[in-house]
């Protein structure tokens, strides 16, 4: 392929990008292949000036407005921004504003959310009309839609200039986000592929009503005209009451800036809204109109890129696994493929309807992600790469593990196994009662799980409680040491306490939380059996779905009788009897869990901070009140030191909590 050929064909890949990522809300490559492509395009185009075009996708910002709206014409140009994928890039952009400077520069940190931009206009401080970007120059007038965002003041507080622009970002918040697509999936619609999708198109709705039940947030970010600085332009904005991100920060040198993105590539995770990156401004207003635009993007700021969550595919499988409580779990065997830093083989395609509603067929060539949640997902097919040659998937009627009968209940999305002593199923029960959140035998993990099931030694949980040597020897490259640890660790495991063994027995809806409260109000085992579901719906935090699932558990026959057989085996089943109180002893408080505790997983830790009313976030930073450090303490331990964090261990944990 000539050098013309090869930009004509990007231009037209990138322009057809376009119109799907920003038109219709439905992208079909990844933002980092798109990235890639626009990079070699401008590559291209600066060693062959001759192949630039005045409408390549390298000069516009966006695609053109759609003509359902009324056009929004924009009094500055909302541009794009420039990115730097790595330190040296944005290492690269602090030398070109510094060189221009000639002085020490300042910047300002923002992390880039992922939602769509908007400008909004005021008149004597009272909300006038909104657009979208659209092509940077006019875009959609979505003013109706933007009314029923509550985080977009009508009013603005304090004396507000007579015209003022606000822009900023409209978004969906993750918790929001994961409703609408329960939602969605509940009327029998298909999901949307992330939160900036459904954010961009519930702004861009003809009837605001429905603009109204994506409940859509918004954070401010620029002003025209903007005060002397961006760092005062935010406060401004926060003043007039707007939303303006809390992790905002100004920096004074490149090495704080690149601390500030390696910070937020690491804690996107505890937000509950999507970034995808960090825009770094210069904070001085003369500077940034001394450095001006290079085509579409400002030269005074730049996106630094966290790696990409996205990726695209072959599906070469569908597969089945067959979860504990019997449920026929689809999910996709990949050609292998790097996501956000990690190499992918498998992804979960949810259910039978998600597959269908997405037509996802076997040989496609997949979207996969790993946003915002860390089980890697099926967004879609790619249909333009069909050969014809994919074929559709039908969930088995038989249990792909011990051949039983499967059936799909009505009312559910699941096709489940008939057969209780499934060994799939019996093998998911045992691996799930020894994990650390729940009664935490070590030594009993994937393998080991499955080597005594398949050997028919444990056939049940209480099985467990039943193993000697004698049983253990049989269970190949198995030696005496590690035979006498794992007899160890079972033996340990029995004194757990009521909240772990719920957790293990591995009810449906029961997670280490709501085991916890069950535990905390109604203090042994025996007390839970004999609970009506109204007596369990007296907790807080225990709806009627929950109480149902925990009194059916315990009618059954066999689980009472396994219950006996660990009770006879001598696990404890009671714990204190406790009062729960939301407003706690660590009520505002922040931790952060590093190194192993000695009687304490990190689960149980969390646990019973959150209990007290206090939060564990990841990372230490100089708002952490305290680091529980255990044993081999990670990096964490020297960086609260460092920023002279209180440092506890699990007695002094357990002392704040009281
Ligand atoms: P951009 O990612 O280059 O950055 C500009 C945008 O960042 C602004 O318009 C604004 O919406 C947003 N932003 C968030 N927080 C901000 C803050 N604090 N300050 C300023 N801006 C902030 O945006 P772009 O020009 O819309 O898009 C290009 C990107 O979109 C590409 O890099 C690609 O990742 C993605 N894209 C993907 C496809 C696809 O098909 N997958 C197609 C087109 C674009």
């Amino acid at each position: 392929m000539s050098v013309q050929e090869r930009a004509a064909d990007l231009r037209a890949r990138l322009e057809e990008a376009n119109v799907r990522y920003y038109v219709l809300d439905a992208p079909t490559i990844a933002d980092a292949e798109y990235d890639a492509m626009l990079r070699e395009l401008a590559e291209l185009e600066a060693a062959h000036p001759e192949l630039r075009t005045a409408d390549s996708p390298t000069q516009r910002v966006g695609a053109a407005a759609s003509a359902h709206f009324a056009p929004y014409e924009h009094r500055a140009p909302m541009l794009s921004l420039a990115n730097a994928f790595d330190e040296s890039e944005m290492r690269a952009f602090d030398e070109r504003v510094r060189k221009l400077a000639e002085a020490a520069v300042a910047y300002v940190c923002e992390l880039k959310i992922d939602g769509l931009a908007v400008s909004l206009s005021y008149r004597t401080g009272a909300f006038e009309r909104g657009g979208t970007r659209g092509d940077g120059r006019v875009g959609e007038d979505v003013t109706p839609n933007l009314r029923t965002i509550k985080t977009i003041p009508l009013r603005l507080k304090g004396g507000a200039a007579p015209q003022l622009e606000v822009r900023g970002e409209a978004y969906l918040r993750k918790s929001d986000f994961a409703r609408l697509n329960e939602e969605r999936e509940g009327a029998g619609l298909p999901a949307f592929a992330n939160p900036r999708n459904a954010a961009s198109g519930g702004l861009r709705q003809l009837d605001p009503n429905m603009t109204a039940q994506r409940r859509l947030s918004f954070f401010a970010y620029s002003a025209i005209p903007s005060p002397a600085t961006q760092w005062q332009a935010l406060k401004d904005l926060g003043a007039m009451g707007f939303h303006v991100n809390p992790n905002v920060a100004r920096r004074e040198t490149i090495d704080e800036v690149v601390a500030y993105c390696r910070e937020w590539e690491e804690r996107r995770d505890e937000l509950d809204y999507e970034i995808d990156g960090v825009v770094v401004k210069v904070d001085d207003l003369a500077l940034q109109e001394r450095l001006g635009t290079v085509a579409r993007d400002p030269r005074w700021a730049i996106a630094f890129k966290f790696k990409p969550r996205e990726a695209r595919t072959k599906l070469k499988e569908i597969a089945i696994n067959v979860g504990r409580t019997g449920t026929l779990n689809p999910y996709a065997i990949l050609e292998p493929v790097r996501v956000g830093g990690v190499t992918i083989q498998n992804a979960t395609l949810h259910n039978e309807d998600y597959i269908a509603h997405n037509d996802i067929r076997v040989g496609d060539t997949v979207l996969v992600t790993r946003a915002g949640d860390v089980i890697p997902r099926v967004v879609r097919p790619i249909v333009e790469e069909r050969t014809g040659k994919e074929r559709a998937f039908h969930m088995p009627t038989r249990c792909p593990v011990c051949g039983a009968d499967a059936f799909r209940p009505e009312g559910e999305a699941m096709w489940r196994c008939t057969n209780a002593a499934c060994p799939a199923q019996v093998y998911e029960r045992v691996r799930h009662f020894a994990t650390r959140g729940a009664m935490d035998v070590e030594g009993l993990g994937d393998v080991m799980a499955g080597e005594l099931t398949a050997l028919g030694v444990v056939k049940e949980i209480s099985d467990v409680y039943a193993l000697d040597r004698t049983a253990l020897a049989r269970v190949p490259r198995t030696g005496e040491k590690s035979i006498a640890k794992l007899l160890d660790a079972i033996e340990r495991s029995k004194s757990r306490g009521l909240a772990r063994l719920l957790v293990g027995l591995g009810i449906r809806f029961v997670g280490e939380q709501t085991a916890q409260i069950l535990a905390d109000d109604f203090g042994s085992i025996d007390a839970l059996e004999n609970a009506s579901e109204e007596e369990l719906q007296r907790s807080t935090g225990i709806g009627p779905e929950l109480a149902k699932s925990v009194a059916l558990f315990f009618k059954q026959k066999a689980n009472r009788a396994m219950i006996e057989r660990l009770r006879k085996a001598g696990v404890v089943m009671t714990a204190p009897k406790r009062v729960r109180a939301l407003e706690g002893a660590l009520t505002g408080k922040t931790f952060v869990l590093t190194g192993a505790l000695p009687n304490l997983t990190r689960e149980a830790a969390t646990t019973m901070i959150e209990a007290a009313g206090g939060r564990v976030t990841a990372s230490v930073s100089k708002k952490t009140d305290y680091v529980v450090a255990g044993d081999e303490p990670g990096s964490k331990l020297a960086k609260a030191e460092r920023l002279g964090v209180a440092v506890i261990d699990e007695d002094g944990l357990r002392n704040l909590v009281g």
